[in-house]
């Protein structure tokens, strides 16, 4: 049988210190309450857990300044639904937390795990893509900034290195005419791990009529790896907001996701969801926006 360990460092410093030369064989480990059943279904098997959860002075906070606002990577769930940021505009994340796990798992479940986790049933990976989100990475030897987009490359893969720790993921409301909304299935109304979950964050030119940009992300484009919906994000560019064109980017985004069945739900029916929503949340963008100019 495998050994474990767990590493309590005295802070960051000393975490990435010993993930500089320990990483390989370890995991680091916020609430675990994505890890720990994992580990428990011996899907990952680390030898050494570096526990950063009572890190709370260095990387839980929720700060806004000069229009970027910047979480935390042991910022909870529970945090984010108590904050007044998430309202208006970016209600995205309030709605996203709202129908998170139950009270229990919100109270602990952090930011940057679920970004981490890389998974494809994670509510807030498609909203920060939505918002373009950028992660700050940081290690012994410095701190990097990457786009949530290119962050993860694969099922259950991000770019991030053994020796790095997510310390912060920052993003800005969507400027001028604009709004973003979150539509997420699954079994039942508590507990649930998304079927599909997509968001959108959409802004419209000063005619309130013309898309400036859309971006639409998913839980799963392909595979089981979220991502944006770039065919989908392009074709919307530029064109007017009419019931033809949201018709024409149901077909662009069924045409675009590559999405395999499980117990959960076949691809196609995924398919038939993820139009649906993308509807709904171009109807639901454009009514907010027009009631707010
Ligand atoms: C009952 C239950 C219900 C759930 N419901 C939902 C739900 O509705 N929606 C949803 O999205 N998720 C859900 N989850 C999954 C889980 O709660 C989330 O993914 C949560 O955000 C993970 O955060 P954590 O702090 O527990 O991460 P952990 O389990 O501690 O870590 C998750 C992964 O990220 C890595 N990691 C964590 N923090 C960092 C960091 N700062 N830097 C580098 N790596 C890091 C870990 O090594 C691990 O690989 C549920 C889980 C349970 C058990």
């Amino acid at each position: 049988m495998s050994s474990l360990e767990i590493f309590s460092p005295t802070d960051l410093n000393d975490a990435l210190r010993f993930i500089e030369h320990d990483g390989r064989n370890a995991a680091v480990i916020a609430s675990g309450t994505d890890l720990l059943p994992r580990m428990r279904r011996r899907q990952i098997s680390p030898s050494i857990l570096v526990d950063i959860s009572s890190f709370t002075e260095d990387l839980r906070y929720i700060r806004q300044s000069d229009g970027t606002i910047r979480l935390g990577a042991l910022t909870t769930v529970t945090n984010l639904l108590e904050s007044p940021m998430f309202y208006g505009n970016l209600s995205i994340v309030r709605e996203a937390a709202m129908l998170f796990g139950a009270p229990q798992v919100r109270n602990v479940a952090t930011v940057g795990g679920n970004i981490c986790s890389a998974a494809s049933s994670e509510d807030l990976i498609p909203v920060f893509m939505a918002l373009d989100a950028k992660l700050k990475l940081v290690s012994a030897r410095g701190e990097r900034t990457v786009p949530l987009k290119d962050f993860i490359v694969g099922k259950r893969q991000t770019a991030m290195k053994p020796s790095e720790i997510l310390a912060e993921v920052s993003f800005s409301p969507p400027e001028g005419h604009g709004w973003t909304a979150y539509e997420k299935l699954g079994r039942r109304n508590m507990l649930i791990l998304a079927i599909v979950n997509e968001a959108l964050s959409l802004t419209l030119e000063d005619d309130v009529r013309t898309i400036r940009s859309a971006r639409v992300a998913l839980n799963r484009v392909s595979g089981k790896i979220p991502a944006l919906a770039v065919k989908t994000n392009d074709f919307l560019k530029g064109r007017r907001v009419t019931d033809q064109t949201i018709a024409q980017a149901q077909k662009v985004l069924a045409s675009e996701l590559s999405l395999t069945s499980d117990f959960r739900g076949s691809g196609e029916y995924r398919a038939e969801v993820a139009q649906v929503y993308l509807r709904r949340l171009m109807e639901r963008c454009t009514r907010q926006i027009g009631g707010h100019s």
